[in-house]
């Protein structure tokens, strides 16, 4: 099965008009919804929160400078045609994320390193010990020449029913694990993964790596001028009629004729139906609810196997974006691992904020320090990239996705193993119960992943006559 092209034209055939209830109203469960209105289906949107977007969240502060910060989806690939077709139909201004000027930090092994946009660090900078092979790659050839093998038998990353036989066998092997089979020391691995290298980093799968590589990292990313939630807010505004918010999903089940959803509000339980449902919440979420175990044996193995990143992401206010005196940008990335950006580097203002990105260890290890102990751990590890950060300190808020009750994690990836077998089952319909979401995509942790499935969803339950 592949992923639904943006080129299909299903959407111009009208199926057979059917009552559907589409459980979340984040982008895969709005994208959804839109295509089925236009075609005339029934749609009601089940969302738990009092607003729209889920995952695609932006706090913005109440100041004179206009300030934002996106606490989910950030980076846009140019590449990632369903989400650029969106942000255009909604004429969303897109700036690049990354700064072209000033330079850029690596903090790796303690050392800091400067480098620019267009021209990266010499690898001989690195406190790492590499062979003379590795030397000669430098960063132009640090993917391309270890994943050589991987690269020319890809076959098409975008196919749901991906990896093609010739590399499914690698799926076994954790990123590392690969690199020290092809004979390249863990140096090499570390360059690569800096900003990213995690414990459960350290156990993706090698074929979720080059997937996620070669259908992101090579395209020039954006931002949403203004914040991504706009993208959300403006598809929440052509479906105000269709979305019920402040209702939590409780259960669902089936029979021949229809689909019972148990839903709480602010008042009692309720059970609605629907002729079909389209459940795009996250696994964590559907983990939880009864009717998993009368789904398919392969369904709830993927269900409960599917691996969820913990992300957690600190904004740092300053009353003066005092890197910029030292010719910096504000973007750094560092092997704790940790990724700092200037949300705002494009502003002339002097204050201003700071990002700090973390996943997985230091991500879950927030879970469980007070709002002080956050503070200090953050701004020690940012003061260590950008020094003198407690001169200008003024707030801080830190979000941790594995705490929203809502989301309960960060987003899907595949560990050693998952690749060649969760991801087909995720996708395939039960009954009248559809899978929608950027677990069930070939582009795990992406919006172009949840607004692909979104409209692979409402394709399948249009195509009945
Ligand atoms: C920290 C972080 C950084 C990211 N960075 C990027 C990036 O740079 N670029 C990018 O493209 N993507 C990024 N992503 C991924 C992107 O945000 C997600 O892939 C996408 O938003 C997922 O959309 P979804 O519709 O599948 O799920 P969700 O957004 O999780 O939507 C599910 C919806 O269901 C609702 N819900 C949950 N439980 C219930 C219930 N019981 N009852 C009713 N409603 C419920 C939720 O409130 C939510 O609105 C990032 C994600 C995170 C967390």
């Amino acid at each position: 099965m592949k992923s639904l092209s943006i080129n299909d034209k299903w959407y111009l055939k009208r199926g057979k008009p059917q009552k559907v209830l589409i459980l979340g109203a984040g982008m895969a469960g709005m994208a959804a919804g839109i295509e089925l209105i236009k075609l005339g289906h029934d749609v009601k949107i089940i969302e738990g929160q009092t607003r729209a977007g889920g995952r695609v969240e932006t706090i913005r502060i109440p100041s004179k400078e206009n300030l934002y910060a996106n606490l989910g989806a950030s980076r846009i690939p140019g590449n990632h045609e369903w989400t650029m077709k969106y942000i255009n139909q909604y004429n969303l201004q897109l700036h690049p994320f990354n700064p072209l000027e000033g330079e850029y930090i690596h903090m790796f092994n303690g050392k800091r390193i400067r480098y620019t946009y267009d021209q990266p660090a010499d690898f001989s900078n690195y406190p790492v010990e590499l062979t003379q092979k590795e030397l000669a790659m430098g960063w132009q050839r640090i993917f391309s020449t270890p994943l050589k093998n991987l690269i020319i038998n890809m076959g098409d990353p975008k196919s749901l029913a991906w990896p093609p036989e010739k590399i499914s066998k690698y799926d076994i092997y954790s990123f590392k694990e690969y690199l020290d089979l092809a004979g390249y020391s863990r140096s090499i691995s570390d360059l690569i993964n800096i900003g990213w290298e995690t414990e459960q980093g350290m156990d993706m799968s090698i074929l979720q790596f080059m997937r996620t590589s070669i259908l992101s990292y090579g395209a020039i990313k954006y931002k949403i001028v203004g914040g991504s939630d706009l993208l959300p807010m403006k598809m929440a505004e052509d479906l105000a009629k269709n979305i019920q918010y402040g209702t939590k999903v409780i259960d669902l089940y089936q029979d021949e004729k229809k689909v019972s959803v148990i839903v709480s509000g602010r008042t009692e339980r309720q059970t609605l139906t629907a002729d079909r449902v389209i459940c795009a919440l996250p696994l964590t979420v559907i983990r939880k609810m009864n009717f998993v175990k009368f789904l398919s044996k392969e369904k709830q193995k993927a269900i409960r196997e599917m691996t969820y990143w913990n992300l957690s992401k600190t904004i740092l206010q300053v009353s003066n974006r005092y890197w910029k005196k030292e010719g910096l940008n504000g973007f750094a990335a560092t092997n704790r691992p940790m990724e700092v950006w200037d949300p705002n580097y494009e502003s002339s203002e002097k204050r201003g904020l700071i990002v700090a990105y973390m996943k997985d260890d230091d991500s879950r290890l927030m879970t469980k320090l007070s709002d002080q102990e956050r503070l200090n751990f953050v701004s020690n590890q940012v003061n260590k990239v950008f020094p003198n950060l407690f001169d200008h300190l003024e707030h801080s808020y830190t979000k941790n996705w594995g705490e929203d009750p809502w989301a309960l994690g960060g987003y899907s990836i595949n560990t050693r193993g998952q690749m060649t077998t969760l991801l087909p089952h995720l996708i395939k319909p039960e009954g009248r119960i559809y899978f929608a979401g950027e677990h069930a995509s070939a582009y795990h942790g992406w919006i172009q992943g949840a607004i692909e499935s979104g409209n692979r969803a409402a394709k399948e339950i249009n195509s009945f006559e």
